[in-house]
């Protein structure tokens, strides 16, 4: 089961995450970034460098977020097959960041 990323991302894009994958397969949509699905080895390095917890293994992401295993699949594939690169390089976080990590109570 692969990884995926919640809306908890959404309006942080910390990106810490897409630094120690070692699959490269993170795409990057405006608010948050999602995981490729098929892509993905399930080797969780990304899991404990997220700051706000975003990411959780398929088989267990909370109800309130089950939507987003679909939606990391969807959007994930779109971008890789229209020939989007993965996103491997940390860059700053959104301007809300800060104030959203502190929404979600990190
Ligand atoms: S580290 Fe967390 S908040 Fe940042 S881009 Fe990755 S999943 Fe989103
Ligand atoms: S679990 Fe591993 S392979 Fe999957 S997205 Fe996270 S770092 Fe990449």
């Amino acid at each position: 089961m692969p990884h995926v990323v919640t809306s908890k991302c959404t309006g942080c894009k910390f990106t810490d995450c897409v630094e120690v994958c070692p699959v490269a397969c993170f795409y990057e949509l405006d608010n948050q970034v999602v995981i490729h699905p098929e892509d993905c080895i399930d080797c969780t390095a990304c899991v404990d460098v997220c700051p706000v917890q975003a990411i959780y293994d398929e088989s267990n992401v909370p109800a309130e977020f089950q939507a987003d295993t679909e939606f990391n699949a969807l959007k994930a594939r779109e971008l890789k097959d229209s020939g989007r690169e993965a996103i491997t390089a940390k860059k700053d976080p959104l301007p809300t960041a800060a104030q959203r990590k502190a929404e979600l109570g990190y």
